[in-house]
């Protein structure tokens, strides 16, 4: 068949432009001219195709315009947008890993223009970033000096690249942790240019094990939290501050990566307990590395604190410019840490704690009144319920825990739970829910009241929507 007739029928670029239904945003600055062109050209181009198919669309110059309309709101939608976390999971490291506590929201805005990241007040000269959390950091955990960069990937490429470049760090074989597929001890080591001296077995390493590993080439030994599992059955790993008292007669360092980096004791609040960074900073360990946005609750950093030469060594590494965090994590850090000032206080006003330590108890009503609202906009299109969950940490942290929860569960009358979380997680704002049989399974445990009437709305609309899915397909 000869499409030339049709082909030629294809509107301009300029033409479609005056639509007035284009034209209109373009003038007003609500759509940039650029990205209007590119829409246009590519419904033109996907036009063409048609034809020649020996598709016969609507070649309209309003038609193609409407085209283009509905390519732009896509293209110029943000794509880093916010969702409400219906998972359980509370520190879903897809999902922005912990959420910001107000206080760490209000600083990161008042940050972002101009402000004193190196600036100092007093005096009108240049001053230190480094100096912005570190008095914080060290009344918090004790220890006589603090630094912060990027993550704590990050922290431990410093930590052994300033301590144990070009000599062996002793670690044992228990320890030699990955972490999220991309963070993996034997190949930061090898990043760092130190060199991995493996001492013990998998699940039993002693401390004498350490002890006959020190050599002339020795600088470093490193203990490495192990966050995402455990060892269990007969095992056995040597104590921090023993490993301090070997490196203490040797002359040796000692740094300890903590993972989560927990600043309050959760024991205390019924969990599984942590090694705290006070802790390891009181058994004498020189460098303690941690991460910003685990369980301390914060933004994305890690942070290294410790003994002030060894802390003093990182901040003087060249390495450190590439790695130092912006004003933004500053200030948003700097507001979280506040919040521990105040030990007792801070499990309920940093959201990660405040959303790990939550009681069953609150959880279930929590899950009924939910569960009222959703019954109310589900009508005879599912069946609503209120049922015993576990809820997960996530992070790679404490992950053995299982939190007890009450979740609320969907089962879409026409079945189509899997369809149903699609709709949902497609959705404005996104709700990322999980779907378990045939059910779509919310966790009231990290998202908080506020949202319901969203959530149950949201799923109100998916409902409607699968069920005119349903009525399409039977007619
Ligand atoms: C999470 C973790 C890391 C990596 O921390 P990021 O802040 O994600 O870079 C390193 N070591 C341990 C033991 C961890 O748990």
């Amino acid at each position: 068949m000869d499409h030339r007739d049709a082909l030629q029928r294809i509107p301009a670029v300029e033409r479609v432009l005056q639509e007035p239904a284009l034209l209109e945003p373009v003038e007003q600055g609500r759509v940039p001219r650029p990205a209007a062109v590119d829409a246009v050209r590519a419904v033109l181009a996907d036009l063409r195709d048609r034809v020649r198919a020996g598709e016969e669309p609507d070649l309209g110059p309003a038609a193609v315009a409407a085209a283009a309309l509905v390519r732009l709101d896509a293209a110029l939608e943000p794509r880093l947008v916010p969702v409400i976390n219906a998972t359980g999971v509370v520190l879903h490291t897809n999902l922005g890993r912990a959420p910001l506590a107000p206080e760490a929201v209000a600083a990161a805005a008042r940050a972002a223009g101009y402000c004193t990241l190196e600036y100092d007040l007093a005096t009108g000269r240049r001053g230190l970033r480094h100096d912005l959390v570190a008095g914080l950091l060290r009344e918090i955990t004790g220890a006589e000096a603090a630094l912060v960069v990027n993550n704590n990937a990050a922290a431990v490429l410093l930590g052994l690249t300033a301590l144990a470049r070009g000599r062996e760090v002793v670690v044992s074989r228990g320890e030699l942790v990955e972490i999220g597929g991309s963070f993996r001890v034997p190949e930061v080591m090898a990043q760092s240019g130190a060199i991995l001296r493996e001492v013990g077995a998998t699940n039993k390493t002693h401390l004498h094990d350490y002890e006959q590993a020190v050599g002339p080439d020795t600088a470093l030994l490193l203990k490495v939290h192990t966050s995402n599992y455990r060892v269990v059955g007969f095992t056995a790993s040597v104590a921090a501050a023993d490993l301090v008292a070997v490196a203490r007669r040797t002359g040796l360092a000692v740094m300890e990566d903590l993972g989560s980096g927990c600043l309050v004791d959760l024991g205390r609040h019924g969990l599984e307990p942590e090694p705290t960074v006070q802790d390891a900073v009181a058994a004498g360990v020189d460098l303690v590395t941690f991460s910003g946005d685990k369980l301390l609750g914060g933004p994305q950093a890690g942070i290294l604190v410790g003994r002030a030469a060894a802390v003093d060594a990182c901040a003087r590494h060249p390495l450190m410019r590439a790695l130092r965090p912006d004003k933004v994590t500053l200030a948003a850090l700097e507001a979280t840490l506040a919040l521990y000032r105040d030990p007792a206080a801070a499990a309920a006003r940093v959201p990660a704690l405040a959303m790990l330590t939550a009681g069953a108890g609150a959880l279930e009503g929590r899950a009924r009144s939910l569960a009222r609202d959703l019954a109310a906009v589900a009508g005879d299109r599912a069946v609503v319920a209120v049922v015993a969950d576990t809820s997960r940490t996530g992070g790679g942290a404490l992950p053995l825990l299982e939190l007890p929860t009450f979740a609320v569960e969907v089962r879409p009358a026409g079945g189509g739970a899997g369809r149903l979380e699609a709709r949902l997680r497609a959705g404005r704002p996104p709700v990322v829910a999980r779907v378990r049989e045939d059910a779509l399974v919310l966790d009231p445990r990290t998202f908080g009241p506020e949202h319901d009437a969203t959530v149950a709305a949201a799923v109100g609309r998916a409902l409607e929507r699968g069920q005119q899915e349903q009525e399409r397909e039977a007619r």
